[in-house]
């Protein structure tokens, strides 16, 4: 990676702010956390940073509370939780700005942990202005991102931040970007990708981008409804985008690159979209005018996982069904076959994500991201902002000077 991560600097003694990715899956509007696996994934960075007796302020976001209080959004149950992976107790600051946090992130000592309470608390967080990151700055020495998640997004927290504290990649981010680096750089082939989910707007970048590198793109979920009526088939109900011209595109594309795109051979349809919907598995011939898709069918798991199974390296976005609503046969199926390859496996997505722990499959996969839109977004070959604006390896021994006081200009301390 060409920006400087958390190994390359010394931290010991420092208050070291961590912008995290806590946007953890919630259990309805109860606040309680339903998978933690976002927190966990963070732990490699907060370790290190404790082992070497830095003073370390996390700050995160959960959902969206549109900039004021909302109780079933607030990250105190949160420090309990950490409190209980990491053993020790974690301290909690009600703002994540002004004089309570400040005092509290003064008051840390070395190897102490202070989480800091929901950014976007906050109006100014998404707004990026700058009195807040520069309240936000003056809780730390160093600025950390490790929130991979979050790092396309030109926030206070992931880009404002960075103008007035020296700022390092952690190690989460610096492995999600060498994991899902590696398939656009030299995937092992044949290379296959798997995507589902709703909309086939929010992946074309990553398929155009991806379209060189790649053997077999197999298309599921509710976006193969679009390539579908883009091939003249009727798709009923199912839900569709108003242009084909994009899907169109793009097989034309994959002709041209002697890439293999499979839609579906078969589908399950309801007559409504809803848990409890009376299903039948159809041929995409003959999908009826008054039904929506709502899963892949059996004959094409099996045409999928014929192909999945050659594959060497596999990248997996996007569930194969309406998934909540117990259409999930097909995702599951996907998820098992994915977990039983012998080959380099990487998923994205926060719906897919959150599936593959849920049956448990995460030791199987070789790498689960933890970003949905970040990682589609790096796939389609864009810069994240959140890490274009760390320091940068290459730039960084100009700035790499003995510590003579605290956040200067960005000017980073080697102590
Ligand atoms: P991820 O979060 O893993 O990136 P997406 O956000 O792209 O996945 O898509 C997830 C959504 O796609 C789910 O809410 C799911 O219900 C929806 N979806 C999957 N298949 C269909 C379908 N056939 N019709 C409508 N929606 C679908
Ligand atoms: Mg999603």
């Amino acid at each position: 990676m060409d920006r400087l991560t958390v190994r390359e600097i010394d931290v010991t003694g420092k208050r070291v702010l961590v912008r995290v990715d806590f946007n953890v899956p919630l259990v309805g509007k109860t606040g309680k956390i339903a998978d933690d696996s976002r927190i966990r994934a963070t732990l490699p960075t907060i370790d290190y940073l404790m082992d070497r007796g830095a003073r370390v302020i996390l700050c995160s976001h959960l959902g969206r509370p549109g900039g004021k209080f909302v109780k079933g959004l607030s990250l105190d149950g949160f420090a309990r939780r950490l409190q209980e992976i990491l053993m020790q107790p974690v301290a909690f600051s009600r703002d994540c700005i002004g004089p309570e946090a400040e005092k509290m992130a003064a008051a840390l000592e070395n190897g102490q942990v202070l989480l800091l309470e929901n950014l976007r608390f906050h109006a100014e967080e998404e707004r990026n202005t700058e009195p807040f990151a520069r309240s936000l700055a003056r809780l730390g020495d160093i600025f950390v991102n490790d929130a991979f998640g979050t790092s396309h997004r030109s926030h206070a927290s992931i880009v404002g931040i960075t103008s007035y504290l020296p700022s390092v990649a952690g190690l989460l981010l610096e492995k999600e970007l060498r994991e899902l680096g590696s398939i656009l750089e030299a995937p092992a082939r044949p290379f296959g990708v798997l995507l589902g989910g709703a909309k086939v707007s929010d992946k074309v970048g990553m398929i155009d981008n991806i379209m060189g590198k790649v053997d077999f793109i197999m298309i599921g979920g509710g976006m193969a409804a679009t390539f579908l009526k883009a091939k003249s088939y009727e798709v009923g109900l199912s839900l569709v985008e108003d242009s084909t011209e994009t899907a169109a595109k793009l097989i034309a594309k994959a002709l041209n690159n002697g890439v293999k795109l499979q839609l579906p051979d078969d589908v399950v349809v309801a007559d409504k979209i809803e848990s409890g919907a009376t299903v039948e598995t159809v041929s995409i011939e003959n999908i009826p005018r008054s039904k929506a898709i709502v899963d892949i069918g059996v004959l094409t798991i099996t045409n999928f996982t014929r192909r999945l199974e050659r594959c060497r390296t596999v990248f997996w976005n996007g569930p194969m069904g309406v998934y909540e609503m117990g259409f999930d046969e097909g995702t599951n199926a996907m998820a098992r076959i994915i977990a039983s390859l012998n080959a380099a496996t990487i998923t994205g997505g926060g719906s897919t994500a959150e599936i593959i722990t849920e049956m448990k499959l995460a030791d199987k996969i070789t790498f689960v991201s933890t970003g949905g839109g970040a990682s589609l977004r790096f796939l389609s070959g864009e810069t994240l902002s959140g890490v274009e604006v760390l320091l940068d390896r290459k730039t960084a021994g100009r700035v790499l000077q003995p510590l003579t006081g605290r956040g200067h200009n960005g000017q980073l301390g080697t102590g």
